[in-house]
């Protein structure tokens, strides 16, 4: 139920309206047991809460696409797992690691992040508290330069995980279609498989960052099944 308690924050704080939220209802179908059991939290500030858990750190990396590119104005970046599931680069952070560095690790060995694009605490997100699970996974969000960003979609397929842990990596469809419904693509894409709660990741942070207006991923929601 993380997605339904993430709009009903929302809409207390009149970001969509009510009308929006008895039509995104339909949202929790697509989370996982896992995805409604996560909590979110600022893990900074609550970590004597939580212990005996196993921390993970993952990253949404995205770019805002030259003007020029009417039809997808942000590219964000995305994978397919060794699972056959969708999901962010990342993955768990070694005993004793500091989080940002276990993120630039695993970003390096699956995606080939360089030094010069590394993640810091300013990136840092929030965290999901799976219990069931005892996972902390912690979320970080970095904004590159169209140019990093298409550099960094090359590197991928001759870094080390590739063809192993890293099956592809993609970009989130968030073109507009001139057609009906708007964001076409987007409702497509929910459909498939995400790993964990990474579909209320991509739509938490879409709305954050005003990668999209929260109306027109609910829209998308919505729309998924036409
Ligand atoms: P990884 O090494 O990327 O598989 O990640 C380490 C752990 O985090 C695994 O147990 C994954 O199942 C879990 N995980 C990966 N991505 C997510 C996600 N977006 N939300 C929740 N758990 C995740
Ligand atoms: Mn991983």
């Amino acid at each position: 139920m993380q997605s339904l308690r993430y709009i009903h924050f929302l809409v207390k704080r009149r970001t969509i309206s009510s009308f929006h939220l008895n039509i995104a209802n339909n949202i929790h179908y697509h989370s996982t047991m896992a995805a409604e059991e996560a909590v979110f939290l600022d893990y900074k500030k609550n970590t004597c809460q939580y212990k005996g858990y196993r921390h993970a750190a993952h990253a949404f990396i995205y770019c805002k696409m030259a003007t020029s590119n009417e039809k997808m104005k942000h590219a964000v970046m995305m994978q397919l797992r060794f699972d056959g599931t969708l999901g962010f680069p990342g993955g768990f952070v070694d005993g004793g690691e500091n989080l940002e560095n276990g993120l630039n690790r695993e970003l390096y060995e699956e995606i080939g992040l360089s030094q010069a694009n590394h993640f810091n605490e300013n990136d840092y997100f929030g965290s999901w508290y799976h219990e069931h699970i005892s996972l902390m996974d912690h979320f970080y969000v970095k904004k590159l330069t169209e140019n990093d960003f298409v550099k960094l979609e090359k590197r991928t397929l001759e870094c080390h995980d590739w063809g192993g842990e890293t099956m592809g990596i993609i970009r989130v469809p968030l073109q507009e279609s001139s057609k009906n419904p708007k964001f076409y693509g987007l409702s497509q894409f929910f459909q498939h498989n995400f790993i964990g709660n990474a579909m209320h990741q991509l739509i938490q942070v879409l709305i954050e960052k005003n990668i999209l207006p929260a109306v027109d991923v609910q829209d998308a929601s919505v729309n998924r099944d036409q």
